[in-house]
């Protein structure tokens, strides 16, 4: 049996100490199997930005296990670690963060470029992946050429090229205006449907109502966890024709 792409058992995160300790994770626990699509929602100050953080193998709880595929990440010295993260998780933020004066293409080239594949496969696996994302016919354009949806489905491609296990992103729509944000929740849409796993955290409760299953956090507590499947399935009795 395959493990799922994430378990995290009783983390915990604190920072500081004596009178300005903050528990900003106060025990959280969580499992996402393969191929599902994970919406965290929570004010400002909830824990989203931490847990992202040791989701993406980005820091270390302050206790708790944390298995990425499978994998102890708590035991990876840095190095290890660092490969571990650029093998299985493919990042998107909410600033795309693309290189400038850079094309599409080779923005989306990159990762693969770092994990030493080689020229010409490179190419045609950052063309599938704008293809993908619907930006084949914008491979030679650079940044400041496409619009803010556009950049972040380059980021997507850019960040599902390597094909990793886990897609992860932070706040994915918090810069687009509601078009592009559409056509970005699309592209992730079409992204789970073909069976990846997504996690993302969001302040939209649009963006959270995408997803399969909603967790909501509050002081560093994940307070519910719930599927969403049904409010995608039409009304009892619709019937399409
Ligand atoms: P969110 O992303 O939901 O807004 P964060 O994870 O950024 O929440 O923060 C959770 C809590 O931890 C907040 O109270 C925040 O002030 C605190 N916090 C976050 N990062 C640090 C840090 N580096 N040092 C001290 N406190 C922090
Ligand atoms: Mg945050």
């Amino acid at each position: 049996m395959t493990p799922p792409v994430l378990d995290v058992r009783d983390l915990t995160k604190v920072y500081g100490e004596g009178e300005a300790t903050v528990h900003a994770l106060a025990g959280v626990s969580l499992s996402v199997q393969r191929g599902d699509y994970v919406a965290i929602m929570g004010s400002s100050g909830s824990g989203k930005s931490t847990l992202m953080n040791i989701l993406g193998a980005l820091d270390v709880p302050s206790s708790g296990t944390y298995l990425l595929d499978g994998v102890d990440v708590s035991r990876l010295a840095d190095r290890q670690l660092a490969l571990a993260r650029n093998r299985l998780i493919g990042f998107i933020f909410q600033a795309f963060n693309l290189i400038p004066r850079t094309t599409a293409l080779a923005n989306v080239e990159l990762p693969l470029a770092y994990a030493g594949v080689k020229p010409r496969e490179r190419r045609r696996r950052a063309l599938a992946a704008l293809d993908v994302v619907g930006l084949a016919d914008r491979a030679g354009h650079e940044p400041n050429q496409l619009s803010g949806g556009q950049q972040q489905r380059v980021a997507v491609a850019r960040a599902l090229v390597t094909e990793p296990a886990l897609l992860l992103a932070d706040e994915p729509t918090g810069n687009l205006d509601s078009r592009s944000t559409d056509d970005v929740l699309g592209v992730l849409d079409q992204l789970s449907t073909a069976g990846r796993t997504i996690v993302l955290i969001t302040h939209e409760s649009e963006v959270g109502d995408r997803a399969k299953r909603l967790i909501r956090l509050v002081d560093g507590r994940i307070v519910t966890d719930v599927r969403q499947s049904a409010l995608h399935e039409p009304p009892v009795g619709a019937q399409l024709r």
